[in-house]
């Protein structure tokens, strides 16, 4: 079982190609690859051709620091819910905002 990153990149230069042409240069330089919590749930190939560890460049990452702001956007979206699209799109840009501050500050303790 393999999700949406698998999935999406068998095909994506080509959608690019159709859909994005200007953008498409950049997508040729794209590597996807899955983070360690969730290559478990990927195929034995995956292991191989998408784990981070085994990807040239990419550095000692778990690469799950794109999941961690979930709860606190799910949070987010809850607050934002009877906002018009406008104020939600503030709110949402002002608690980013404010989780990547955060973030920085943090870095190295
Ligand atoms: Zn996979």
């Amino acid at each position: 079982m393999c999700d949406k990153g698998c999935q999406y990149d068998v095909n994506l230069l080509a959608r690019f190609k159709v859909q994005f042409p200007d953008l498409a240069p950049l997508i040729e330089h794209l590597v996807v690859v899955i983070n360690k919590l969730h290559l478990q749930g990927h195929k034995e190939d995956c292991h191989i051709v998408k784990a981070p560890q085994l990807t040239k460049g990419c550095g000692r990452t778990d690469g799950e620091g794109v999941e961690r702001p979930w709860p606190h956007s799910n949070e987010t979206a809850k607050i934002t819910q009877d906002q018009n699209p406008g104020h939600r799109k503030d709110t949402f840009d002002d608690t980013n905002a404010d989780w990547n501050y955060r973030k920085q500050v943090t870095m190295g303790e």
